[in-house]
């Protein structure tokens, strides 16, 4: 086996090869890294041989070459394969955290390529003609249509809570009820985000009741700041009690000096409730109770791009412009511009506000659901005859670690393939272009078409005929 070793072409062979300059030019790789690929797999091939893993009968010189250039075209196509691509979320969670949460309007869209493409007043006072800020971009707008008197973005509401807990509270107490103390998503917690912002968490109250005492008599000089946070997904129910924000808004007014933070999470500007659907408060009358500060994530059920919102009382607003982490923590012109025309369609008609996909599908009438199940359904029918499919009606979730006990009346598509098992029908679901997201549910497909938009319904119909 070793002796093959003398079959190998020459690097400098290679380098010539008609070969090596059509996978040049068909993936629009420099002739360097396409070279690199050809000496990897060339050294791969030679210590397979020198170690026997080398599979092949009859080496010859042109078999080695076509071995060789065959595996740097495979490699060549991962090389410029996106990471990055488009997903059918078939799941019908809305929210997926693990799909990128908020699907973005088209205004958003159109607004990001616009200042992508071209340069933009980001920074610059257009009507003066000198220096602006980027704040200007996006907070008049955040205080219309959350009626806060100042208002600023950073990277996420992460971030948010950490620069309020750094810039108010560092070296002094933030008193936070027991039951308050929540994981969001595995990596964030209200305890170590306070250890890291150097605030000092001052624990009231039990994990299932805080009465309005228990923040009473915690306060002392050293008191800095009040902070509720939302425990955005999960529910205590059964024997307990929360202080309402009204109640410790008027505790905080009591002292000077204190700040009522509240951490919104999700924060919503449209009423989800007048459709039946959750109890989440709206930015709006939380701001009206008279609270110094919220915060709440740009691309949970606002519906927007990843970003972190800060609203509330002006003092405060510019204590937070002028800190250090502001500009760590800042934002860039894309995220700006999807922002701001996200925030656009709120405070307009009920059709613009529909016009964000995360309320759309949200509030999605079930009929409108039940008709996309339909044309799948008869495409794939057609297509894919040796299906068994049937139309069920199920529910969905909203995800994002918002309204965990909210389950939204859905139509579902359960189906399973003669032969193959759910769990290799969703491997190659998966693997297919564009790769389809599905439940599975006693060893059956579930497809959610909540979450399913009509152009992907042929895509779908498609990758099961491939399958
Ligand atoms: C989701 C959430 C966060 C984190 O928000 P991101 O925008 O994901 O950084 C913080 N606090 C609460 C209560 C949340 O629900």
């Amino acid at each position: 086996m070793k002796e093959f070793v003398r079959f190998l072409p020459p690097i400098h062979e290679l380098q010539k090869h008609s070969n090596l300059s059509k996978i040049v030019h068909t993936y629009d790789l420099s002739e360097e890294s396409v070279i690199e690929l050809v000496k990897a797999e060339l050294d791969k091939i030679r210590t397979g041989i020198l170690s026997g893993t080398f599979q092949g009968s009859e080496p010859s010189k042109s078999f080695f070459i076509e071995t060789l250039f065959n595996r740097v075209e495979v490699e060549a196509a991962n090389m410029t394969e996106f990471y990055l691509r488009k997903v059918i979320n078939g799941t019908g969670t809305v929210l997926h955290t693990n799909l990128g949460r908020a699907r973005l309007n088209e205004a958003a869209i159109e607004k990001m390529i616009e200042v992508a493409k071209n340069y933009s007043n980001l920074e610059y006072n257009i009507t003066t003609g000198t220096r602006g800020s980027r704040h200007d971009v996006i907070e008049e707008l955040i205080k219309r249509v959350t009626g806060a008197e100042a208002a600023m973005v950073v990277n996420n509401n992460a971030a948010a809570v950490f620069l309020i807990l750094n810039a108010l509270g560092k070296g002094s107490e933030v008193i936070v009820s027991r039951g308050q103390l929540v994981e969001i998503g595995g990596s964030f917690r209200v305890s170590s985000i306070m250890e890291e912002s150097g605030a000092i968490l001052k624990e009231v109250g039990t994990t299932n009741k805080t009465h309005m005492s228990d923040y009473e008599l915690a306060i002392n000089e050293n008191t800095s700041m009040i902070m509720k946070v939302h425990t955005s997904n999960f529910k205590t129910i059964g024997f307990t009690k929360t202080v309402e924000t009204e109640e410790l808004v008027k505790i905080t007014q009591k002292h000077d000096h204190l700040i009522f933070y509240e951490d919104l999470g999700s924060g919503v500007l449209y009423d989800f409730a007048k459709h039946g659907i959750g109890d989440e408060p709206v930015v709006r009358d939380v701001i009206k109770l008279g609270v110094d500060l919220v915060s709440f994530s740009g691309d949970k059920l606002l519906g927007g791009p990843q970003a972190g919102i800060i609203a509330g009382k002006k003092e405060l607003i510019s204590q937070l412009k002028k800190h250090q982490l502001a500009r760590v923590l800042r934002v860039d012109k894309i995220t700006l511009a999807a922002l701001e025309a996200t925030l656009h369609c709120y405070g307009k008609t009920e059709e613009k506000v529909r016009e964000i996909p995360t309320v759309k599908d949200i509030i999605e009438d079930t009929n409108i659901i039940r008709n996309k199940v339909d044309c799948f359904c008869s495409m794939v029918k057609n297509a894919s005859p040796q299906l068994a499919v049937f139309i069920k009606e199920d529910f969905s979730q909203v995800g994002g670690g918002t309204m965990p006990d909210v389950q939204l009346p859905t139509v579902v598509v359960e189906i399973t393939h003669p032969v193959k098992s759910s769990h290799e029908l969703a491997k190659q679901l998966r693997d297919h272009s564009p790769s389809i997201v599905c439940r599975i549910k006693q060893e059956k497909i579930i497809l959610d078409f909540r979450t399913i938009s009509e152009e992907d319904i042929p895509l779908i119909v498609r990758a099961f005929n491939q399958i």
